[in-house]
């Protein structure tokens, strides 16, 4: 076979390896990524359970204060029972004070609902927080697993472009520059397989009869007509 086109061969291979590594190279950082940001997700989640609690706790808080003031008012109320001069004021004061135990009982259950709530919100703040401690441990080992991955693409990468330069340095510079230029251009596929059925690999266009010999006999170095990719023959 020519040697430039065995050379082109070895080539397009190494090239062909190298752009699936470095789509690891680029795929990985991205898997780290939403590793931490499901993380992320656990921890928002503790964090507004955290922050629902602390609300409950300062509405109870507001409401014990509430309570306070409304049970002064009523002492205030209960002590004018004694100063008043008529049944009818009395009776007004009775009202008041009436109105007074019902916004007292109204307070109470309020307070009550909202202390159930928090005993609610801090079972849901341990179910969160061992569910971040879990998420986390869990996080750490698959980022470990893909950051050693990502390690050995990228040793394995560095290997190869090496390789690479040492076969690039055989290739003919002009004819290194057309199959750049190709690869480029082409999709990362500079060269194509003739196939049996006298097409071309690449772009699935007909290959002439006599063209298909030519490649054949591998002494040639031929392109595409319709694509531009150097075609050979595989035995
Ligand atoms: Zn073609």
């Amino acid at each position: 076979m020519d040697r430039d086109l065995h050379l082109l061969i070895e080539l397009q291979a190494l090239d062909t390896r190298i752009a699936g590594l470095d789509r690891e190279v680029a795929r990985l950082p991205k898997e780290i990524a939403a590793i931490q940001a499901s993380v992320g997700e656990a921890k928002a989640v503790l964090e507004t359970a955290k922050g629902r609690l602390d609300t409950t706790r300062k509405n109870i808080r507001a409401k014990e204060k509430d309570l306070d003031v409304s049970q002064a008012k009523r002492s205030r109320s209960e002590a004018r029972l004694y100063e008043v001069k008529t049944n009818k004021e009395y009776s007004a004061v009775l009202i008041e004070i009436e109105e007074i135990k019902q916004e007292k009982s109204r307070l109470e259950e309020e307070i009550l609902a909202l202390m159930e709530l928090g005993e609610r919100l801090a079972v849901d703040i341990r179910e969160a927080d061992a569910q971040l401690k879990r998420r986390e441990s869990e996080g750490q080992a698959q980022e470990a697993v893909v950051r050693q991955k990502l390690a050995a693409v990228e040793a394995e990468l560095a290997g190869l472009r090496a390789e690479r330069g040492e076969l690039a340095r055989q290739v003919p510079p002009p004819l290194l520059a057309e199959y750049e230029k190709l690869l480029k251009a082409r999709a990362g596929l500079a060269l194509a397989e003739a196939l049996p059925s006298q097409i071309c690999a690449g772009c699935r266009m007909a290959i002439r009869p006599q063209a298909l010999l030519e490649i054949r006999s591998g002494n040639h170095l031929l392109t595409c007509e319709n694509c531009g990719r150097y075609l050979y023959w595989r035995e």
